[in-house]
């Protein structure tokens, strides 16, 4: 029998599951751990409310977590409740699947001024992540600057744009949406410190931005490169820049229907956040962009605003004891090894990049390292405890572990809570979670 222990139950962690459970059948024996009492991670609370489709393929992992060889076990915090050395001494295998949580920093004077978010946090807040349910960002001012421009400062600034009917058959968080109900917001300033050409949005997700209620995207037709240019890009990238020719081509009186405005600012780098007791505005510097990267001009300008949400990215959480590359922001790994027995699989390994089908062939990836490095003996001879081993230590330590039956009960008194239309109503503290199931 091999004993595997995954610690983290979102995408790259029910793909591991999965895949181990396709290498070894009925010899395996799988533990997903996570800190919070509900699974699936990145889809419950970082993929967008408004984009239910995506959050589907949890269907998939609720497959794997109900067959008999793997089990859910949340609740149980890595470091606090139980440490990696001890899941080390109970299991063949110890598999790091805790994604990215911390917002990469930008690094400029003003970052700690109220009002200035990162996408972690601002996410997790409409998205009932108990850690930031409690943000309460300031919506009633005129413009909020999102920094960057991937897929997450889409989400931001279409999340900051949409009306109360849009949000319907969403599962955006109640206290977000009755904040988002009273926004004054009437600008959102998308900055990009290089230029159309290097943008990370993909074209489904940029060509939403067209079909907003209120809001229309606004692009300068002069910040976009020669069109016979574009033949040069790959064919994704190629589709988002049209999206953003087309807004370049919006006339001036559509724009003028739509109470708010979604601008891309390109060329645009961030150099300080200004004000005193909370955000007041952003400095920047005009860039130009040679053989790809951003180069400052030296011309500054102020961007007045009273909220900032940068979404440059995220790093992993380090974990004492494991090694970490700092400068990446991910576990220390050889193609996912980071000592014999502990491995790391998804964003924590790879950093922050991809889409979530990406985790897939990562998941079995890992799993053919596991199995090498099995039948290699570097992994011991078996007689690790396992699962048994851990509700030993965990009955010892009194953990309030929470099974995949008792998420089935919050699942459950979630839904029951959801508005008409909506799929649920996430609990955004674990109390509540716990109080669910009892
Ligand atoms: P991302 O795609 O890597 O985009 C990060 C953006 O931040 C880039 O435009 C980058 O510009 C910019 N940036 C980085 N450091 C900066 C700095 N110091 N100042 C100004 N700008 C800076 O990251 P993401 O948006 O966080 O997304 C993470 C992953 O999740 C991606 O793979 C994304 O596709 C995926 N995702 C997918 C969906 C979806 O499919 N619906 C939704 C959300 C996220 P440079 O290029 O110049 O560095």
């Amino acid at each position: 029998m091999r004993h595997i222990a995954v610690i983290g139950s979102g995408p790259a962690g029910y793909y591991t599951a999965e895949a181990a459970l396709k290498q070894w059948g009925d010899d395996v024996r799988v533990d997903v751990f996570d800190r919070l009492p509900v699974p699936y991670g990145l889809i419950r609370t970082g993929v967008a409310p408004d984009h239910q489709t995506i959050k589907a393929v949890s269907d998939r992992y609720e497959r794997t977590a109900l067959t008999e060889n793997v089990r859910f076990v949340g609740n149980v915090s890595i470091g606090p409740d139980v440490t990696v050395e001890e899941l080390q001494r109970l299991y063949d295998a110890v598999v790091i699947a805790t994604g990215a949580p911390h917002d990469r920093r930008l690094g400029i004077p003003g970052e700690e001024l109220k009002g200035v978010y990162g996408s972690a946090a601002f996410v997790g807040w409409y998205n009932s992540h108990p850690q930031f349910r409690t943000l309460d960002p300031d919506l009633s001012g005129h413009t909020a600057v999102v920094i960057g421009m991937g897929n997450v400062a889409l989400d931001v600034a279409r999340i900051l744009s949409k009306t109360e009917a849009e949000f319907a058959g969403s599962d955006i968080a109640a206290h977000a949406l009755e904040r988002l109900k009273a926004s004054k917001l009437r600008k959102i300033v998308v900055l990009g410190r290089r230029g159309p050409h290097q943008i990370m949005m993909t074209p489904k997700e940029l060509g939403e931005l067209a079909r907003l209620e209120r809001a229309s995207p606004r692009v300068e037709a002069a910040d976009l490169p020669e069109e016979g240019e574009d033949a040069l890009l790959e064919p994704g990238l190629r589709k988002s820049v049209n999206h953003l020719r087309s807004f370049a081509a919006i006339p001036e009186h559509i724009h003028g229907e739509k109470p708010i405005e979604i601008e891309f600012d390109f060329y645009a780098s961030p150099r300080a956040i200004v004000g005193t007791d909370r955000v007041e505005g952003i400095e920047v510097e005009r860039t130009e962009v040679r053989a790809g990267r951003a180069v400052g001009t030296g011309e500054t300008y102020t961007i007045p605003c009273s909220l900032v949400v940068s979404c440059i990215g995220y790093q992993s959480a380090a974990i004492p004891g494991v090694p970490f590359d700092e400068r990446l922001g991910r576990f220390a790994n050889d193609e996912g090894r980071i000592l014999n027995g502990l491995y790391c699989v998804g964003w924590a390994r790879r950093g922050p990049t991809g889409t979530i089908g990406t985790n897939k062939p990562d998941g079995f990836a890992i799993v053919e390292k596991i199995a090498e490095d099995l039948a290699a003996g570097r992994l011991g001879h078996g007689g690790k405890q396992g699962r048994a081993g851990f509700d030993a230590l965990a009955e010892q330590r009194a953990l309030d572990v929470v099974t995949f039956r008792d998420w089935k009960k919050i699942e459950e008194a979630e839904s029951a809570a959801a508005r008409s239309g909506a799929p649920r109503e996430k609990f955004a503290d674990v109390e509540a979670m716990i109080r669910a199931l009892r």
